[in-house]
């Protein structure tokens, strides 16, 4: 299969912070305010501020946070889970946050990787814009190319806010996507146990 977006589509020219903050205030006049007036002066550069923070996932490569991985394992072989990583990322459709977790699981062969570069990397993608399908299958790809695991398993839960405040308009209503590889996905049982522990 098919590695997807371990690197980011980066545009080749990034436009400047002067463009990033007028074309807020063309959108501050799409909905139909003035930019103007008092209370929305620096709101175009909080904007773009906030932009740098919500999108910090560009300037990352995911593959590098897990390329210090340790061979030593005194022979844990067993799974090794992370379980309910909060994240926030912006679905790609509306530029409006998808708020949730994420569970993300690997059989280790030879190499493991330090606890917290796993939630790191889940934060990197979600800090790109996304839509939950790839964001799983991302994150358990640069997993299985970082440690060539006996297999990697990650499931999102995660609500995104184009279905609750806008369109459908439906709070509460979760969704859950999941993307097993290797053992997750050939045996039953290890998909069980993973399953029960989440
Ligand atoms: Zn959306």
């Amino acid at each position: 299969m098919q590695k997807t977006g371990l690197r980011p589509h980066i545009v080749p020219t990034r436009p400047s912070r002067e463009e990033a903050e007028e074309a807020v205030r063309v959108m501050l006049r799409w909905a139909g305010d003035d930019p103007t007036r008092e209370g929305l002066l620096d709101t175009p550069s909080r904007v773009t501020r906030a932009y740098e923070e919500f999108f910090a996932g560009y300037d990352v490569d995911p593959t590098e946070e897990l390329s210090r991985t340790f061979e030593e394992t005194e022979g844990y072989d067993e799974m090794v889970l992370l379980r309910d990583i909060t994240f926030e990322s912006h679905c790609e459709h509306h530029m409006v946050p998808i708020i949730g977790k994420a569970h993300v699981a690997y059989l280790p062969k030879t190499r493991v990787v330090g606890i917290s570069k796993l939630a790191r990397v889940v934060d990197i993608f979600a800090k790109r814009l996304q839509s939950q399908e790839m964001m799983t299958v991302q994150i358990a790809d640069a997993i299985e190319t970082a440690l060539e695991p006996r297999g990697v398993a990650v499931m999102i839960d995660a609500e995104h806010q184009c279905m609750t405040t806008r369109g459908i308009h439906k709070p509460g209503v979760s969704t859950l996507t999941s993307h097993m590889v290797g053992a997750f996905k050939e045996n039953p049982d290890v998909r069980r146990e993973f399953m029960a522990l989440i």
